[in-house]
C-alpha cells in the first residue's frame, strides 16, 4: 500500500473543514427530496449539482419523466489514460413529504445535526464532495477515473435507477456505497440481506355457511394452513426469513371465503437460499380440496454477500488504523443499491456514509464530529483501489 501517512494527512486536510461541510449538510438537507415529488426532488438535485461543480468535475444530469433526475459526477485524473473506474454510489431522495422539514427542522445540538434524512444520507454526499476536495487539496494522484452516482429513487426500490447503477457498477473495480454505517460504532456493511416481496392469493369456492358448508371451499382456512407451512421455512441462523404482512381475504359472515391473499415479507442472506425460498413458493400446493394458489413476485434485491465485501473491508479497516480509528462491520436485513452492484460480482463495500442513527425517524441526526474522519477514510480508499 502507498504511504502509509495519506490517510493520516487526508484527516488532517479535512478537520478544519468541519463548519464547511456543516453549512453544506443544513444546506442539503433545508431542501427537501422526497422520492415520490419530481419537481421538489428536481430542485435538491441542482442544489447538490452546484455543490459538485466547484469542484472541477463533470456533472450531468440524466433526466427522468415520473422521479427526481440522477446525478452523474465524472472525475478524470488528468495524467491518466486509464479506462479504469471506480464508483461512489448513494441517493439523494427521502423517505420523508413535503413539509416534514417544517416540523423536523436542520438543527445541531449536542454534538448531533438533526434534520430529516440527514443520516440517510444526506451526510453521506457532502462527505464525499470533501472527500474529492481533500484528494485536490492533497494533490493527490490517481490512476482511475472516479464516478459519484447520486440516485432519486432508491427509498422506493431503485426502479428508475436500477439500470444506470448497474451499467456503472460493470464499468468500475470497486463501488463504495455511502448509505449510513450501523450503530454509534459506525460499523460497515460488509453483507446485507436480499429484500422481496410475494403474494399468495388463494381462490376457494362460496357458499353459505349454514345451508351448504359442504359446498365450500375455505380460501382463508386454506391460506391459514399455508402460512403456518411457510412459518416452518424461518432459519433464523442461516439469515432467511419470510413473514406475513398483510392477510386478507372474505367477504362477509354467514359466507364461506371465496378469496383470500397474503402479502410476504422475503430476505436471505445467501443467492442460493434466495432461489430456494422461490422456489418453494412456487411449488406450494392447495391442501384443501378444490382450493387454488397464486403465487406472484418475488426478490427485489439479491443478498449482499459478504464475499464481494470482505477484500474492501480488509482495506478500509487497514487505512482506519493509519489513522488511529479502529473500524467494525456488520451484517443488516436491509437492502440497499449496493445490493445490485455486489450481487453483479464487483466488489462493493456498503456503510461508508454517516454515522449516527434514527433513519427514517423523526430524530434522525448524524454525529458530527465523525463526518471528517469517514471523508477521509473515503479519499483514502479512492486513492489506494
Ligand atoms: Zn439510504
Amino acid at each position: 500500500m502507498p504511504d502509509c501517512n495519506l490517510p493520516k494527512d487526508l484527516l488532517r486536510g479535512l478537520k478544519p473543514f468541519l463548519p464547511e461541510m456543516l453549512e453544506m449538510l443544513r444546506e442539503f438537507v433545508s431542501v427537501e427530496s422526497p422520492s415520490l415529488e419530481k419537481a421538489t426532488a428536481d430542485h435538491c438535485c441542482g442544489i447538490i449539482a452546484e455543490e459538485w461543480r466547484k469542484s472541477g468535475v463533470g456533472v450531468e444530469r440524466i433526466p427522468q419523466d415520473l422521479r427526481g433526475d440522477h446525478l452523474r459526477v465524472t472525475y478524470s485524473p488528468q495524467k491518466s489514460h486509464s479506462s479504469k473506474q471506480l464508483l461512489v454510489l448513494g441517493h439523494y431522495d427521502t423517505v420523508y413529504p413535503t413539509g416534514t422539514l417544517a416540523k423536523t427542522p436542520f438543527r445541531i445540538s449536542g454534538g448531533k445535526a438533526y434534520g430529516p434524512a440527514t443520516f440517510d444520507m444526506k451526510a453521506g454526499i457532502v462527505q464525499a464532495i470533501f472527500a474529492l476536495r481533500a484528494l485536490q487539496q492533497a494533490d493527490v494522484t490517481l490512476t482511475k477515473r472516479i464516478v459519484f452516482l447520486w440516485t432519486s429513487d432508491e427509498e422506493i426500490g431503485s426502479g428508475s435507477s436500477h439500470q444506470l447503477i448497474e451499467t456503472e457498477a460493470c464499468r468500475s473495480d470497486a463501488v463504495f456505497v455511502l448509505e449510513p454505517s450501523f450503530g454509534p460504532r459506525g460499523l460497515l456493511k460488509t453483507a446485507r440481506k436480499g429484500v422481496g416481496e410475494a403474494q399468495l392469493h388463494v381462490q376457494g369456492r362460496p357458499s353459505h355457511a349454514g345451508l351448504a358448508p359442504e359446498e365450500g371451499v375455505n380460501a382463508i382456512h386454506e391460506l391459514a394452513h399455508q402460512i403456518a407451512r411457510i412459518e416452518e421455512w424461518n432459519d433464523h441462523r442461516r439469515g432467511v426469513s419470510i413473514n406475513a404482512d398483510i392477510v386478507e381475504g372474505g367477504t362477509r359472515t354467514n359466507v364461506i371465503a371465496e378469496n383470500a391473499r397474503a402479502l410476504l415479507d422475503l430476505r436471505a442472506l445467501r443467492a442460493s437460499d434466495m432461489h430456494a425460498l422461490e422456489r418453494r413458493l412456487h411449488a406450494l400446493r392447495p391442501i384443501h380440496k378444490g382450493a387454488r394458489l397464486k403465487v406472484t413476485g418475488g426478490f427485489d434485491r439479491p443478498p449482499l454477500e459478504r464475499k464481494v465485501s470482505a477484500t474492501l473491508f480488509a482495506r478500509a479497516k487497514a487505512l482506519a488504523k493509519q489513522m488511529g480509528l479502529s473500524l467494525g462491520e456488520c451484517t443488516v436485513g436491509g437492502g440497499s443499491d449496493g445490493n445490485f452492484t455486489g450481487a453483479l460480482g464487483i466488489p462493493t463495500l456498503d456503510g461508508l456514509g454517516a454515522v449516527g442513527d434514527g433513519a427514517h425517524s423523526d430524530h434522525e441526526y448524524v454525529l458530527v464530529n465523525t463526518m471528517p474522519a469517514r471523508a477521509a477514510l473515503l479519499a483514502a480508499l479512492l486513492a489506494t483501489c
